[in-house]
């Protein structure tokens, strides 16, 4: 389809991308099941596990418009992202700085099979720009951040990693689950690789699972041999699910962050509640940061810290429309105890050192009325 090159962000969710149906003039891009193709005549060579197939490239096309992405591929899963491009650009000996707080099936994934070939990991605290200096090596290849991060929404500095990447020649790769490129691009920050997480806020249904990794082109023809390798590709009725569901992604995430917004100034004053964790709050230590690299909202993911009166625990329960549960990024609001759920393999010890309390709950605001939702917290909080 061709689209004028100045489009915003809501045209781009709905148009970019799709494939018009030429044959009957149907406006959405047709689904096409073929995993066989004939080769005898003028057609392109195509394979769905070769990422050439029209279902996957329309949803890369309108990821890739939405992230300002020369090129890029989608996957299985967002790990089978990650895995592709690490793997693909990474070689035994090979040195990475990753911040210290990422995704815990990210650092699981770089403990057991980055480390198992060969590649050394420092695991840095990327507030701390002479830590970061300390960390390199002579075999220092990449940089990784994921901004804001999991459970305290803690910020990473990207057009400073992206200067910092570029003075040490590095490949930079951001993980823009949280924020989506509604609030946030990396890419025009200066990043190399931005990757995502489908299943949370691009599917928005809490239905799909799926991965995207978009940059340079150099660098995704590097990581395209790997993902072909490995086999993490994306089948053509999920691929148009896909398309279905980021034609809204826009509304979604908007309306989300609203919630979030009003949510976050209401928990803040709220006498039960110690403290409240969002980058679009003025009490947030990096809030300057915040406005300064997030756009148009702040996201829809918060934590907030229970007073030692409230029962973590109970309060979940005692809650009728926000669902105790893993995962996040749906129309409808999730909350789950990090020390209970995302991390739970870590310590104690570790948990007290990354500041991480019992007392803590993360908060995936979804799409409901925000009275409902504040109605809800306020029954529940009445123990
Ligand atoms: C969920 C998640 C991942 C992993 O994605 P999967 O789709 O579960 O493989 C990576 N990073 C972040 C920030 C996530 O939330």
């Amino acid at each position: 389809m061709k689209l004028p090159k100045l489009i915003q962000t809501a045209t781009k969710c709905v148009h970019s991308g799709t494939q018009i149906d030429e044959n009957q003039g149907g406006v959405n891009t047709p689904i096409h099941t073929s995993t066989a193709f004939k080769y005898l005549e003028d057609y392109e060579m195509k394979y769905p596990r070769m990422a050439n197939t029209s279902n996957q490239i329309a949803v890369v096309d309108k990821i890739n418009a939405l992230e300002g992405a020369e090129k890029g591929l989608v996957f299985s899963s967002g790990l089978g992202a990650i895995a592709a491009g690490l793997m693909g650009l990474l070689e035994p000996g090979d040195h990475i700085l990753v911040q210290s707080d990422i995704y815990g099936g990210t650092a699981h994934f770089m403990h057991h099979q980055l480390e198992r070939i060969g590649v050394t990991i420092s695991f840095v605290d990327f507030s701390d720009y002479t830590e970061m200096e300390k960390a390199l090596t002579a075999k220092t290849k990449l940089i990784y951040i994921e901004t804001p991060s999991n459970p305290l929404m803690k910020l990473t500095d990207i057009a400073m990693v992206a200067d910092f990447a570029n003075k040490h020649q590095l490949i930079s790769f951001a993980d823009n689950t949280f924020a989506t490129p509604l609030f946030q691009q990396p890419l025009n920050l200066g990043i190399d690789m931005v990757m995502h997480s489908g299943t949370k806020y691009f599917s928005g249904h809490s239905d799909i699972i799926f991965g995207y990794l978009g940059g340079k082109t150099s660098l995704i023809n590097e990581i395209k041999t790997a993902q072909v390798d490995f086999g993490s590709t994306l089948d053509a009725r999920l691929c148009y699910e896909i398309e279905r569901s980021m034609k809204t992604l826009h509304l979604r995430v908007e309306r989300a962050a609203e919630n979030a917004m009003e949510l976050a100034v209401w928990l803040e004053n709220n006498s039960s509640v110690e403290k409240v964790y969002y980058p679009g709050l003025p009490s947030h230590p990096q809030y300057e940061l915040a406005k300064k690299q997030m756009n148009g909202g702040f996201g829809a993911m918060m934590s907030f810290r229970l007073k030692p009166n409230i029962d973590p625990i109970l309060f979940q329960k005692k809650l009728n429309i926000i669902c105790p549960a893993v995962s996040l990024g749906g129309v409808e609001s999730l909350i789950g105890s990090p020390y209970l759920t995302s991390h739970k393999s870590i310590s104690q010890e570790e948990r007290d050192h990354m500041g991480i309390s019992n007392q803590d709950v993360r908060f995936s605001v979804g799409i409901e009325a925000y009275e409902d939702l504040k109605k809800d917290i306020e029954q529940a909080l009445k123990q």
